[in-house]
Formats: structure tokens, sequence, C-alpha cells
């Protein structure tokens, strides 16, 4: 084998391809290896459209960048013909090293979705010496092929919730599979809410799903998810994720703090204290700043308190304990905020889990793992670095299906 041999290896030439050429120009800075490729004379080559051997019509001269050899940018020549296909007409073939229309060479292209995959666009960029711009090209199309050959033939319980794709009212919805647990992104779409779901609806239909196969819907509370379930997914039952009960007196004990801490000095580490999990580490302060909460006989204890209770709630090992004790939270919760003008914002989320109260026992009753969406936060925050700089919905999306789908190996046969 000798250095032309491994060229072409790792170019994928076959034949009537072989390279013709090779020099290195050292005029430019950094130098440059160009390699030009030519077929033989009266060579035949495949139809795009039929694959039938058709003679050359007529050439033209293309380039694509190919990986760097050591220091030296690499660039791959090659006369492309247009043949004449009896049946199809003229057509340009389909060179065997680069896919159509791009400017890079397959494997240029392999080693930067590799990059991609670790670092953010930018860096990746960089490294390659080549503009950021084309890179999300390369990335945009790799993803889209292999999210559209996904399979979603399989999908029957799915979990629902949106972040916020960059500042001001720009959210993205994503949609994970609760029965997989690797990569368990199967759809992202710009918006929130009702319509997310339709869209999802649509997207699931596109890749061998059915909307009425789908058993189990897990959300947060809001009225626009629910009723873009029950519109689009009728037959299945609506759990709301623990997470999200979790999240919204967390929300309510921060209010109460807030309002209280206008009337009179709470400790100062009481923020943190209050905001933590109890299982979490307390700092060495947080425990006094508790207690002298609590002595202090503050609304903003009572609250937390209620919050804290959550937790034995969670630890019901069946449906009927979970009915049980989540009747007796309220009761104990209703009688600590009645009449209390500050802790209204409690007696608002205990309106709300008492509206969804079903969907919320739901998760005692279910097969699938409820935990994901907690999850999800990770995958925001990651997609959210490694697309620094190019906060749009689309390359956020882009980005979040790199890191969270199931399309790895489909990114690398594309
Ligand atoms: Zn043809």
């Amino acid at each position: 084998m000798n250095g032309n041999d491994i060229i072409a290896l790792g170019l994928g030439l076959q034949a009537p391809w072989e390279i013709a050429g090779q020099l290195l120009d050292t005029e430019k800075n950094p130098h440059e290896l160009l390699l030009t490729l030519q077929a033989r004379r009266g060579a035949l080559y495949p139809c795009p459209v039929c694959g039938a051997s058709c003679q050359a019509h007529d050439f033209k001269e293309m380039t694509w960048r190919h990986l760097n050899f050591f220091q030296h940018h690499c660039y791959v020549t090659a006369s492309v013909p247009r043949v004449r296909c009896p049946e199809h007409g003229v057509k340009r073939i389909q060179v065997p090293w680069a896919r159509k229309g791009s400017r890079f060479t397959l494997l240029f292209e392999q080693a930067a979705m590799l990059l991609v995959r670790e670092m953010p666009v930018l860096t990746t960029a960089r490294i390659l010496e080549m503009k950021d711009k084309r890179l999300w090209r390369i990335v945009f199309h790799y993803v889209r092929a292999s999210v559209s050959r996904l399979d979603l033939s399989a999908l029957r319980a799915f979990a629902v919730d949106e972040t916020k794709s960059r500042k001001g009212h720009r959210y993205v919805t994503v949609f994970l599979d609760l029965d997989r647990k690797e990569k368990p992104l199967v759809f992202a779409v710009c918006g929130k809410g009702r319509e997310t779901l339709a869209a999802f609806r649509r997207h699931l239909a596109s890749h061998g799903g059915y909307a009425g196969r789908i058993v189990e819907v897990v959300s947060d509370m809001s009225g626009a998810f629910i009723s873009g379930i029950k519109a689009h997914f009728a037959n299945s039952t609506h759990t709301v994720d623990w997470f999200h009960v979790v999240q919204l007196f967390t929300r309510a004990v921060d209010e109460v703090r807030r309002a209280e801490s206008k009337r009179v000095t709470l400790p100062k580490a009481s923020r943190w204290a209050i905001l933590k999990k109890a299982e979490g580490r307390f700092t060495s302060r947080q425990p006094d700043a508790l207690s002298e909460l609590v002595s202090m006989d503050l609304h903003t204890a009572n609250a937390w308190r209620i919050k804290e209770l959550l937790r034995w709630v969670r630890r019901a090992e069946t449906m009927r304990a979970a009915r049980w004790r989540l009747t007796w939270f309220a009761n104990m919760a209703w009688s600590l905020v009645a009449g209390k003008d500050l802790l209204k914002p409690v007696g608002k989320a205990l309106r709300t889990i008492e509206k969804h109260r079903d969907a919320i026992l739901a998760r005692w009753d279910s097969g699938h793992n409820n935990a994901r969406t907690e999850a999800l936060n990770g995958i925001f925050q990651a997609a959210k670095r490694r697309a620094r700089g190019y906060r749009n919905d689309q390359t956020f999306i882009n980005i979040i299906y790199l890191l969270a789908a199931p399309i790895q190996n489909t990114i690398k046969s594309t």
C-alpha cells in the first residue's frame, strides 16, 4: 500500500476514481496539500437517479475541503462529470467522497460532528479552522437527516416540557420517550403550549408512530399543555410530574419570604435555607437561620414547613397511601394558611394541586419513571453552553437533538 492508497481509503475512493496528483502549496499559510482526483478516460459513471452506467456528457472542476494533513489544510479537486442517462437526461453525478451540495469531504464532516458533540460549535470551528456558519450548516444537515430517520412506532408514553430558548418570550418545547433510558429526546419544537402537542402528533405520524397508541403523557400543570394532551392524545392518562408539584410550592415559599421580608427583618441566610432541599447539604449557617425562622414564628417558616411535608406525601408507597397523605397534607396546610394574608401564595398552590389531584396521584399507578423532567434541565443547560453565541431557536434545537436524541449511530452512517 502506498501513500496514495491510504489517502484513497480515507476518501472512500472507488473505481473509476483514483488519485492523479498531490501538491504541497508552500506559498499559502498554513500550507495547503492539494489532491487531484481523476477518473480513467472513457469511464462510465452511475446516473444519480437510476444508477445505470452512463457516459460523461461534460465536466466541471470542483473542490472540497478535506481533513487536515498534520498542520496543512487539505483540498481535493476533481473534474466531476454530468452523465447523459437515456432515461433521466443530463445529470451531475454523485461523488463517493462528499455528499451532494457540500464543500467538505464526508470524512471532514464526520470529524466535525464528532467534535461538536464534545465542545461548543465555536470552539470546533476554531480547531478545524473553518467558518462557524459553515459548520452550523453541517450540523443542521446531519441532525435533520438523523432525526428524519427516527423510528417512533414503539412510542407509548412521553413527557413534555418547555424551556426559554433565549431572553424574552421565546420558548422551545421538548418531548421525551418515557421508555427510553438513554438519549430519550424524540422531538423539539419552537413555541409552547397546546399547538406543540399538535406538532408532536404530526411528527409522530411521520415517524411510524400513532397518537391513539399513547397511553400516558407526563407534563406540568399548565392548562395549555393539558388541553393539548386531551385534544391530541385522547386515549392517554395525564400524569403530573412530581418535580412540578415541588416547584410550585418552592415558588410559593419564595413569594411569602419576599413579602414578609418587607415587613420584618428575616435572618440573612434564610433565603438559601428555605429554597434548598432538606436532603441537600446545609451550609453551617442555614440550620441556624431555619431555627431562627421557626422561633420567630414567621409566616415564611410555616410556608416552608408545608413545602417540606410534600416529601412525606412523595414517600407513600401505594396510590391509596398517597391519596390519604395528600388529603391529610392539604387539610394541615389549609389550617396553617387560613386567614393569613401573607400565606396567600401557598393557598394558591394548594388550590392548584387540588385541581390536578388525579393527575398528581396518577404517578403512583404509572409504569414509567416520572423523574425525567428534572434531568431535562441538565440537557438544556448543556445545550445552551454548546450553542453559546448562537442562541436562536433553530441552533438551540439542533444542539438539543445532538445531545439528547437517539441519533448517535445514524449520524455516523449518514
Ligand atoms: Zn438514470
